[in-house]
């Protein structure tokens, strides 16, 4: 498994050797999620866009219980997200349906 995390900046953290620098593009993931290359210990690792941090079949689960009625205090706690966590998978599914 590649080893993934969270991060909004544009200049990726190492997570095996915590290093700053010389953090290169390698492609992307299966997903469609950005990877890198340290070039200090050349592991690669990926990173994950903070509005898709949770995976997509989650956010789509959501939007199905959401469409049945469900309220969204309910899939938040089903899923064990913030209430506006479910709030934000709702609003993207609508983003890219219209
Ligand atoms: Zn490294």
């Amino acid at each position: 498994m590649q080893q993934c995390f969270d991060t909004t900046s544009s200049n990726p953290i190492c997570p095996a050797c915590h290093s700053k620098h010389r953090q290169t593009k390698a492609g992307h993931t299966t997903s469609g999620i950005q990877r890198y290359q340290c070039q200090d210990c050349k592991r690669h690792y990926c990173t994950e866009n903070r509005r898709y941090r949770y995976p997509l079949d989650i956010r789509q689960q959501a939007a199905g219980l959401h469409a049945n009625g469900s309220s969204l205090r309910e899939i938040a706690r089903t899923f064990s997200v913030n209430h506006q966590t479910v709030v934000n998978w709702i609003r993207s599914d609508e983003d890219q349906s219209s």
